[in-house]
């Protein structure tokens, strides 16, 4: 067998560019991109993923050259001898119910001052505060996802996963999700086990647990750290306080003074007066009011910087997370914002990044719904479950809200899974898992991600109107209604003779005695009131001559089809209907 070729290639590529360096007919690879999903022509870009998908069924290995060294280079970034010190950055993971918000609220209530702590319930993304005069960063992760894409945008900046195990429910689904996300992003885990005031709290359990996944815990002779508190009485914060610490001592962290301010987007929406507001992550440099800022296919002029919990402040150093507005538009999750020097400069590179986003994106088409919602049919549970992304927290509520207004007594949106930011490998995940459909407002899709979901059969609907959100929920619940099943009496025999029958057909004849007897029309058999089944009238004799009724006091033959053996016998009755089903509409 011949040796397989190997090729290199960037973030994008355009079709036409891929076929002649994966040296294919670009037929061939428009072939293939279709066979996957895919719409593209010659002239249209492809990702990474994609090109590797295709590269891998046309017989060459894709690797990807940018990308990763620039994860290597963000994180093996040589500093110079000017940087300095900074605050390490704490990502808090874990499974839902664990208690990861709780312990952000505890951290925050136990150092940060009375001041500033008094009042504050909102949820907030990040937070610094100080513990014996040291600062810490935290960052909330929503929904693990939001750490998927920090890992993606290699977003080498997060230093600790704390990973939040509940100590009486042990390892979950979502909490290995996390233990790999950080693997792969290469950070260091440490493992809070909250709920320890909790009586069902079985500390051994956890630890076992964690030690079949290679997890093993440092009391055990492994080297994972592990943190015993109860967040809910505010058990231990400071002891986990100092083991983090302590574990991103012996890493050195540093940042990069005398250099253009740098980092990370990790939330934005449109605040009413005050335009788009992103919270950023500062990596490298000092972020100051009046700075140029590209973030993504946004730029703008730093208007106002505040803390993440409140207060403006002027300028914000590494690891400091700050409310910045001042884009001109939302800048996407997970971006990466570099202070550039001119508006004009600013301008041309984000128009730059919007250009090979969009060009990317509008590769995928949507995939059909039909098979899914078919399997969703026989669902006995007239459910629609639902994973629903949004850009912003603020559109996701009430779209959640609205969806779950939707429905009505027999039919209903149920949302499983929600979050704010890109749709994630997890989403569809838990999208497959809970045979749900994902719905996105305003956020994008990589090709790769879509063609996953179509691998997985997964439905996955973007939209950017609200309105059509939620009439296509509409239509698939109307869908889902049973239809309404009508039926009318039409009329009653007694039989009077049973003339033969077979497995699936009964003849026999009796006597009108109310009402009228009709072809076509169904018929319930009953002995003594007590019904013995259901049959179709399949035919009306009148002295051998088929006929379209016959009236009450008329004896008449009858053809009836079954599919269940009935044992009729004389003087049983013969309840004749008419049975019609109409669609049902939600209101
Ligand atoms: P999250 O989904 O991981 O953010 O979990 P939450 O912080 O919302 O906590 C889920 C539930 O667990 C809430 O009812 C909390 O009050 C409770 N909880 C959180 N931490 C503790 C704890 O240390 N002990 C006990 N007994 N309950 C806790």
């Amino acid at each position: 067998m011949a040796e397989e070729k190997t090729v290199q290639m960037s973030d994008t590529i355009s079709v036409g560019e891929f076929s002649e360096l994966i040296e294919k007919s670009a037929a061939e690879v428009v072939k293939s991109l279709m066979m996957n999903g895919v719409m593209a022509t010659v002239s249209d870009a492809i990702d990474y993923e994609t090109a590797a998908i295709i590269g891998e069924e046309l017989g060459v290995t894709v690797e990807q050259i940018e990308k990763v060294s620039e994860v290597v280079e963000r994180k093996n970034r040589k500093m110079s001898t000017t940087a300095i010190e900074r605050p390490p950055v704490i990502a808090v993971m874990g499974h839902v119910d664990h208690g990861k918000t709780t312990l952000l609220d505890a951290i925050r209530k136990a150092n940060t001052t009375d001041d500033e702590a008094g009042g504050i319930t909102q949820h907030i993304s990040a937070y610094q505060v100080t513990h014996n005069d040291r600062v810490v960063t935290f960052l909330d992760t929503p929904g693990h996802e939001a750490f998927a894409s920090l890992r993606e945008h290699g977003a080498a900046l997060t230093d600790v996963a704390l990973i939040v195990v509940a100590a009486d429910d042990g390892i979950k689904p979502q909490t290995l999700e996390a233990i790999k996300y950080a693997q792969n992003a290469g950070v260091k885990i440490v493992i809070a086990i909250n709920k320890v005031d909790k009586p069902t709290a079985d500390l051994n359990r956890v630890k076992q647990e964690l030690s079949d996944h290679e997890l093993q815990p440092e009391e055990w002779g492994g080297k994972t750290v592990t943190v015993e508190v109860s967040a809910k009485d505010g058990t231990n914060i400071e002891g986990l306080l100092d083991m983090l610490l302590l574990v991103t001592d012996i890493e050195e962290l540093k940042a990069e003074t005398d250099v253009e301010a740098e980092g990370i987007i990790i939330e934005s929406h449109i605040s009413k007066g005050k335009g788009p507001l992103a919270t950023a992550l500062v990596e490298h440099g000092e972020l100051k009011v009046g700075d140029i800022l590209v973030a993504g296919d946004t730029y703008g002029k730093v208007r106002s910087l505040q803390s993440t919990i409140g207060g403006d402040i002027v300028a914000a150093g590494p690891s400091t997370p700050v409310v910045i507005s001042g884009f001109k538009g939302v800048p996407t999750f997970g971006t990466v914002f570099h202070r550039v020097g001119t508006d004009k400069e600013a301008k041309k590179r984000a128009q730059e990044n919007s250009s090979n986003t969009s060009a990317v994106l509008a590769k995928s088409i949507d995939k059909s719904s039909s098979d899914s919602m078919l399997a969703q049919m026989s669902n006995e549970v007239q459910e629609v479950n639902v994973v629903v992304k949004a850009d912003v927290r603020g559109s996701l509520t009430s779209l959640t809200q609205s969806l779950e207004a939707l429905g009505n007594a027999d039919v209903k949106v149920t949302v499983v899974a929600s979050g704010v930011g890109q749709l994630s490998e997890s989403d569809i995940m838990i999208a497959k898992t809970s045979n749900a459909m994902i719905v996105g407002f305003n956020v994008s899709v990589s090709s790769a991600l879509r063609r996953m979901a179509l691998n997985e059969k997964v439905d996955l609907k973007m939209y950017t109107v609200i309105y059509e959100l939620l009439d296509d929920m509409k239509e698939k619940l109307t869908e889902r209604l049973a239809p309404e099943i009508i039926e009318e009496d039409i009329g009653r025999l007694k039989i009077k003779g049973i003339f033969r029958t077979t497995r699936n057909l009964i003849i026999c004849g009796g006597e009108v005695t109310k009402g009228k007897a009709k072809p076509n029309i169904f018929a319930r058999i009953s002995r003594d009131e007590k019904a013995l089944g259901e049959v179709q009238v399949a035919g009306v004799k009148k002295e051998q001559i088929d006929v379209k009724e016959a009236k009450k006091g008329d004896m008449c033959g009858l053809e009836l089809k079954t599919e269940q053996k009935i044992n009729l016998k004389i003087d049983d009755t013969v309840d004749f209907f008419t049975r019609e089903t109409r669609a049902r509409t939600l209101d």
